[in-house]
């Protein structure tokens, strides 16, 4: 393995992420109870300024996926993440799981998505983030057909890579994992107990360090309706201030990431 190249003489690389999923994560499951959607609608009237906040303070930029039925239905969340210098990306329409989908019905998701997010953002998104994480046999070659830079959903690697040509583009992916992600630990489903903020932090934490020490790169994904309440926003600001004053780690969001490993990788298909 060859080893990676981060720009400014960076060891590793670190992405701070958030899916905006807002009341889509229920309703693409056919839930319309209002307390439970409720939940959503927290994550942005309450948690993402708080977010926004936190980030400016921090003089971070990340990268935020909307689904386009979040974007359409919170319009002024759109133009906060924008006005804050973050990107935006696309997540579905109502977070439905592509893999449930034909060809066509994703393609036309795809399609939406897209014009939506370009309409409210002022940008065309250059990320996808599928969700739940899942891939149909299609997506790759709709997201190189449809000019996308970058998927952030596979969990093989430390690293980002190129995927094969598909559709005449090489896509390049940003790994993610689970262990990186709040949903496990904080996603309350009736289920089981909701985990503490501290041992969670204490987790991310060891995996930040191991993942820089692999020169690889750390792509948290948070959920605003989950980090943003205040006992978690508490456990995030200690995460962006331990990885900001960690020599020589590079962060980005993954679109300007995106650009930089196709750089370095001599690749321009
Ligand atoms: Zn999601």
């Amino acid at each position: 393995m060859t080893a990676p190249r981060w720009p400014r003489g960076a060891r590793a690389a670190c992405a701070f992420t958030f899916d905006l999923d807002a009341e889509t994560l229920w309703l693409a499951r056919g839930v319309s109870e209002p307390v439970t959607l409720s939940q959503g609608t927290f994550g942005v009237q309450e948690a993402l300024p708080r977010i926004l906040a936190l980030l400016r303070q921090a003089e971070i930029t990340a990268s935020f996926f909307v689904p386009a039925w979040v974007a359409e239905h919170h319009p002024d969340a759109v133009k906060n993440i924008v006005a804050g210098g973050h990107e935006v990306g696309c997540h579905g329409d109502v977070h439905e799981k592509v893999s449930d989908l034909d060809a066509a019905q994703e393609e036309k998701i795809l399609v939406r998505s897209i014009e939506v997010l370009t309409r409210l953002a002022g940008r065309r998104p250059l990320g996808y983030r599928a969700p739940a994480w899942q891939l149909s046999p299609h997506t790759l070659g709709l997201l190189a057909r449809h000019g996308f830079e970058y998927s952030s959903n596979m969990m093989d690697r430390l690293n980002p890579y190129l995927h094969a040509a598909i559709e005449g583009r090489r896509l390049v992916e940003i790994p993610v994992s689970w262990v990186l992600d709040d949903a496990p630990f904080f996603l309350f489903s009736g289920q089981r107990a909701i985990q503490a903020p501290g041992p969670v932090l204490q987790g991310w934490l060891t995996e930040f360090e191991g993942i820089t020490a692999a020169r690889g790169i750390t792509n948290f994904t948070f959920h605003p309706q989950l980090i943003g309440r205040p006992s978690r926003l508490a456990c995030l600001r200690e995460l962006v201030d331990h990885v900001r004053h960690t020599p020589r780690v590079w962060i980005a969001p993954l679109a300007e990431i995106s650009a930089h490993w196709r750089m370095a990788s001599g690749v321009n298909a």
